[in-house]
Parts: structure tokens; C-alpha cells; sequence
């Protein structure tokens, strides 16, 4: 193993090369840290309002859906239609439309599910 001074000086160019570019990554990782950090402050205090946001429109909906004239059949609420119900039924813990799936009316907010039923015949 012979030391030739040109391959030395090419070492330490390259060596020395290589610790400023590290450098000047080292640098953009940092900004890219302090961006990123920032965002997630923004992203997480929007979280936050929306969530506020989302438990007022909850309990908003909640009122409201005490103000209607709902009957109880079957364990779930029915809004009154006219002369009929709606074929939907409510929540009865929300209040809120449940979601018809196979043979099942289910709650998408609390999960509440029961068996499919018809509404009450006439109000
Ligand atoms: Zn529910």
C-alpha cells in the first residue's frame, strides 16, 4: 500500500467536499424540521376548533332532533312524514339518521345497531 500524494490530495478535496455538502444538508433538514414543526402547531390547532366546531353541530342536532315529534317502534325513533314516517328511522341515544345496510339500521355516531324494522303504520 504506497501513499501517492496525488490520491491524498484527492482524498482530502473529496473528504472536505463532502463535510460542506453534509453541511449544507444538514442545514435544509433543519429548515424542513422547523417548517414541519410549525405546520403540525397549525394543523393540530385546527384539529382542535373543528372538534369544538363538531361538538357544537352535534349538540345543535341533538336539539333539534328533540323538537320533532319522533315514535318510538322497535326500540328506534320515527320521524313523522305527512300521513306516514320516513323510511329512515333515528338514533334513539343521537338522534340522528341511521344508515340502512343489509338488514341492519345502524347509528354511524354511537354505533348503535338493531335489526331492520318498517315504520309505525299510521300517525
Ligand atoms: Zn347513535
Amino acid at each position: 500500500m504506497s501513499l501517492n500524494p496525488l490520491t491524498l490530495i484527492e482524498k482530502v478535496i473529496t473528504e472536505h467536499g463532502s463535510a460542506a455538502v453534509q453541511k449544507t444538508h444538514l442545514d435544509l433538514l433543519k429548515t424542513q424540521i422547523v417548517s414541519l414543526q410549525s405546520e403540525r402547531d397549525q394543523l393540530a390547532e385546527e384539529s382542535a376548533q373543528l372538534k369544538m366546531k363538531l361538538k357544537e353541530a352535534e349538540a345543535n342536532l341533538a336539539e333539534l332532533a328533540k323538537s320533532e315529534n319522533f315514535v318510538t317502534k322497535s326500540g328506534i325513533l320515527w320521524k313523522p312524514d305527512g300521513e306516514r314516517f320516513e323510511p329512515i328511522p333515528y338514533c334513539p341515544r343521537c338522534k340522528v339518521p341511521m344508515t340502512s345496510a343489509m338488514n341492519k339500521f345502524i347509528c354511524c355516531c354511537c354505533d348503535f345497531v338493531t335489526n331492520k324494522s318498517r315504520p309505525p303504520a299510521k300517525s
